[in-house]
């Protein structure tokens, strides 16, 4: 048996029982009580699943990378974690996480992210892009088809990520429109968990051919994950984009989920997740999500920042700060780099918004994080134990079950339609994925910051991926590459 840590008894009596069983059957041959029965077990953590509610002190087997126990009882296992003062959830699963490479995904591990899924602006061609990662991931990962990409290679748009000019400037001709929605049919054929869309980033779209590309997400009844057309509060603004969104659901039938409402609504936050929250009071399958910070982040050579945007998103230059030097920016800056391309990142929202964003019970948590060469927005990074460490513990908008749940069970719930892995994940329950979090409530906090957005996050004290421990004392363990690939079927 290996010890991660001085293994305590939580039941001494029952483990004084187990001895005495064992001196007085000692002439026969009964399987030795002393045998490890599961590969981990987790003992005398503060259990939290919030399907169940249960929140009390339990042990926790593992086997074969599922959960295969939660008890009062004492477990012995190949290895034991003591949990003793820690807290014992299920991994987070972040339904918006751009990065998808090593370096995202140590930084999600350290942060408490167990699935990273690149939902909103998805990937194009599907397969290639999970076989990229098979076998490779510290963490699983998953990803919708999406209609940028797709658009991007129809239209020979000069990005890579988000479109440039052909994809976000020209309008797509019928040959095109067809060659995109067949793009899209073949990702989901190819078990992408959705459909991914970014109408602010192709202006260009018109609203019949959005209502196209949702009818190929209604038809595999899988979701729509969207960055909608116009933030703020000017006419269009928000209120236009959700309606245009809370349509096309109605009329498809498709499930749609709105992309960081916190930076889209910034100021209007309010009226936008009472929209949200009365569509889905009469009928429409639509959910959101937010991310703890005033800042949002995109690329300045892309759709967000044609002519208006000042107006539009209220906020002048000065409020850009370039990733790369950390600068902020003037109009000459801002026309250089705009040529140029590359990361920005937009002070666009009030703490009040984002408590607002925060406290809301349909909101789940999700990053919208992207870290490239060691620069990006700490969203990346430091999302949850933010979440946990300054509104839970500090400010108390949430309480740390509904924290929880909001970064677990919801999104599973979320996906479990489309993909049936998700039903055994954002669950701290027998039969499970042993995707879980241990981390110390009193301590856990970012300390990811604008100027330093790769800093790991502190708190997480072991983070199991399938059973295997990626994060070990605080520490990244990457011996094992657990991470699987997420699909739909
Ligand atoms: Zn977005």
């Amino acid at each position: 048996m290996r010890t991660e840590l001085p293994a305590r008894s939580p039941i001494p009596r029952i483990a004084l029982a187990f001895a005495c069983a064992a001196m007085l059957c000692a002439p026969c041959t009964l399987p030795s009580q002393n045998e490890p029965t599961y590969d981990v077990v987790i003992l005398n953590g503060r259990v939290m699943d919030p399907e169940s509610g249960l929140d009390a002190v339990r042990n926790v087997g593992i086997r074969g990378g599922k959960i295969a126990a939660v008890s009062t009882d004492l477990l012995k296992g190949k290895t034991s974690i003591d949990a003793t003062g820690l807290v014992v959830s299920p991994g987070f699963i972040d339904l918006h996480s751009h990065g998808q490479d090593a370096e995202n995904y140590r930084l999600k591990a350290m942060d408490g992210v167990t699935t990273a899924l690149e939902l909103e602006v998805g990937v194009w061609p599907v397969r290639e892009w999970y076989a990229a990662r098979e076998g490779k991931a510290l963490i699983n990962f998953g990803a919708s088809v999406g209609h940028i990409p797709a658009r991007i290679h129809e239209m020979h748009d000069s990005g890579t990520f988000l479109p440039r000019d052909k994809a976000a400037m020209d309008v797509a001709t019928p040959a095109q429109q067809k060659a995109i929605l067949a793009d899209l049919d073949q990702g989901m054929k190819q078990g992408a968990l959705g459909l991914g869309m970014g109408l602010a980033y192709t202006p260009t779209t018109s609203p019949e051919e959005a209502l196209d590309v949702i009818r190929v997400a209604a038809k595999w009844k899988r979701p729509v994950f969207v960055h909608v057309r116009t933030p703020g509060g000017l006419t269009p603004g928000i209120v236009d984009s959700l309606q245009e969104m809370i349509a096309d659901a109605a009329i498809t039938g498709a499930s749609v989920h709105i992309a960081h409402i916190n930076s889209m609504a910034n100021k209007e936050t309010p009226i936008a997740l009472q929209m949200i929250e009365g569509a889905h009071a009469h009928g429409i399958d639509i959910t959101t999500e937010a991310y703890p910070y005033t800042a949002g982040e995109t690329r300045i050579d892309s759709g967000v920042f044609d002519a208006g945007w000042q107006r539009q998103l209220d906020i002048t230059y000065s409020d850009l700060m370039w990733v790369d030097t950390g600068e902020r920016l003037t109009e000459e800056s801002f026309n250089r780099y705009r040529k140029q391309g590359g990361f920005v990142i937009l002070f666009t929202n009030t703490e009040e918004m984002v408590r607002e964003a925060m406290a809301d019970p349909a909101v789940m948590i999700a990053s919208d994080g992207i870290i490239q060469n060691h620069k990006g927005h700490p969203r990346a990074s430091g999302t949850y134990a933010r979440l946990l460490g300054v509104y839970v513990r500090e400010q108390k908008v949430l309480t740390l079950m509904e924290a929880i749940r909001r970064s677990s069970l919801a999104p599973a719930q979320r996906l479990e339609d489309a993909s049936p892995q998700m039903k055994n994940k954002g669950r701290l329950r027998v039969g499970a994925d042993a995707d879980i979090d241990i981390f110390d409530p009193a301590e856990v906090i970012d300390r990811s910051t604008y100027q330093q957005p790769t800093r790991y996050s502190y708190g997480f004290r072991y983070v199991l991926v399938g059973g295997i421990p990626v994060v070990r004392n605080g520490k990244l363990d990457e011996s094992i590459l657990p991470g699987q690939g997420i699909l739909a079927r």
